[in-house]
């Protein structure tokens, strides 16, 4: 298709009528044919709007007067929403962002998929879409003189304070500004990205929903903590019941959050949270689904698509630290994780042990590398689950997929995009999407997660 010119000149004042939302959740408008992609605007609306940035193909427009406003527009709850950047779906209510997650996977599945008449079921979203992570982790600097922590201003390293992030667990920013506060009481210093100098690059919060348990994580550039004990028995004092004080090290020049060494300054070395009656140990640096009430609702979904009966082999591929692989163990017969991350399937092996799993096995090491040697060794999975990053499944772990030929294939992703061109490969070789559902794991943004079960034909 030939790219349209820009019909208009960047810091010109148009008048546009969007029609639908990228998946940046950005409003689309056309001029003659030209899209302009507008931040905040919403499909149904009309406005002026200035051109900032023209490409080809394509160009970008700032919102000058809203005139006709869609009835699905609400007024953001957050004080800094504009500034922060965190979300992006604020100014939509919860419906229209179900609406505008269901599109989104409906459009892969007949674009990219080629699959128009598979089912995507309406989005499961949330009873409450606000206060669910369960894990924050906030910048520190100076501001004013002021030890602040909070968040980068949108497309800058200028950092905002931040005292509540209305998608966070309460206690987190409780405990944020506790350790902000304890922290500057005892003069620690805060890091400072030009001079490389300073203490406190970071702090992260997490806490286990079920249980309670509350994990604070002191980020800093020095092995060295200025007034440790005092800074420790502050904390305590001002977070009552905190159950983990770990401090983490990095040194190093880089926008890199964690540094290699880890240290427990008080309590214990992780937290516990329950997904169902699966318990799960979460140290500073494990990788732990951020809403826990959506996981549990997503994972469910999984099994279910799975379709179990307690005599199946199943494999799950891009495995973390085992917490689908764990919640299948229940009812398979034997389950095999692969990750590519060491640490992670240490605690996967944890685990498991912790819940008296003693049908997973899991290794580190590349999916698309270990499940073919799986495939040689004469291990025959009934069931392959696959929960790739966003980039989607390796082609060598479709090509392996196809060779092995389980009956059911389910495929947890964080990307539509890349889902729908994988269900593809798929389809190719022999096997039929019978449905997907859409679940909400990241309300107020615009992440989509999906959940795809595929039968051998
Ligand atoms: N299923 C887990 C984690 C999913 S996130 C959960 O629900 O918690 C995707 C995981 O894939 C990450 O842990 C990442 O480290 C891992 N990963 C990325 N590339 C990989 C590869 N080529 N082989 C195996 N694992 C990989």
């Amino acid at each position: 298709m030939a790219k349209i010119q820009a019909p208009i000149k960047k810091g010109e004042a148009v008048h546009v009528s969007v029609a639908d939302l990228t998946h940046e959740g950005k409003g689309v408008a056309k001029i003659d044919g030209y899209p302009l992609f507008i931040e905040g605007m919403l499909p149904g609306e009309t406005g002026e709007v200035e051109v900032t940035k023209l490409n080809k193909g394509y160009g970008f427009a700032k919102l000058l007067r809203l005139e006709q406003k869609s009835p699905e527009r609400v007024s953001p709850s957050c004080s800094v929403y504009e500034e922060c950047g965190g979300c992006q779906l604020q100014h939509l209510s919860y419906a229209g962002q179900m609406e505008m997650k269901y599109n989104q996977v409906r459009n892969v599945m007949d674009r990219i998929a080629k699959l128009p008449d598979v089912p995507v079921h309406s989005v499961l979203g949330m009873e409450e879409p606000w206060r669910y992570r369960n894990k924050a982790q906030v910048p520190v600097g100076l501001s004013g003189g002021r030890l602040v922590a909070g968040f980068y201003k949108k497309r800058s390293h200028e950092i905002i304070d931040m005292t509540e992030c209305l998608i966070q667990h309460e206690e987190s920013d409780v405990m944020i500004q506790k350790v902000k506060d304890v922290c500057a009481a005892n003069g620690v210093m805060s890091y400072d990205e030009q001079s490389h100098k300073g203490v406190l690059r970071h702090v992260m919060a997490r806490i286990g929903y079920q249980t309670g348990e509350k994990m604070a994580v002191l980020i800093t550039r020095t092995n060295e903590l200025p007034n440790e004990q005092a800074i420790i028995a502050g904390i305590r004092r001002e977070v009552p019941g905190i159950t983990s004080i770990v401090q983490n090290v990095n040194p190093d020049k880089t926008n890199v959050i964690f540094g290699s060494k880890t240290r427990t300054l008080f309590g214990e070395d992780v937290i516990y949270d329950t997904i169902g009656s699966v318990k799960f140990a979460i140290s500073a640096r494990s990788f732990y689904q951020v809403n826990p009430v959506q996981t549990e609702v997503l994972y469910n979904k999984a099994l279910e698509y799975a379709g179990l009966t307690g005599e199946e082999t199943v494999i799950d591929a891009y495995c973390g630290i085992g917490t689908i692989s764990l919640f299948l163990a229940q009812k398979a017969k034997q389950v095999y994780g692969v990750e590519i991350v060491p640490q992670a399937i240490e605690d996967a092996r944890k685990n498991a042990e912790l819940n008296g799993i003693t049908n997973a096995y899991f290794e580190a090491g590349k999916a698309e590398e270990v499940i073919p040697a799986w495939y040689k060794q004469g291990i025959r999975p009934d069931v392959i689950v696959v929960d790739p990053p966003r980039k989607g499944c390796d082609e060598a772990l479709l090509e392996t997929i196809l060779k092995m030929k389980p009956k059911r294939v389910v495929y947890v992703s964080c990307n539509p995009g890349t889902l729908a061109r994988d269900l593809r490969v798929l389809e190719d070789g022999g096997y039929r999407t019978r449905e997907v559902q859409p679940v909400d794991m990241f309300p107020q943004t615009v992440h989509v997660e999906a959940v795809a079960v595929l039968e051998l034909r």
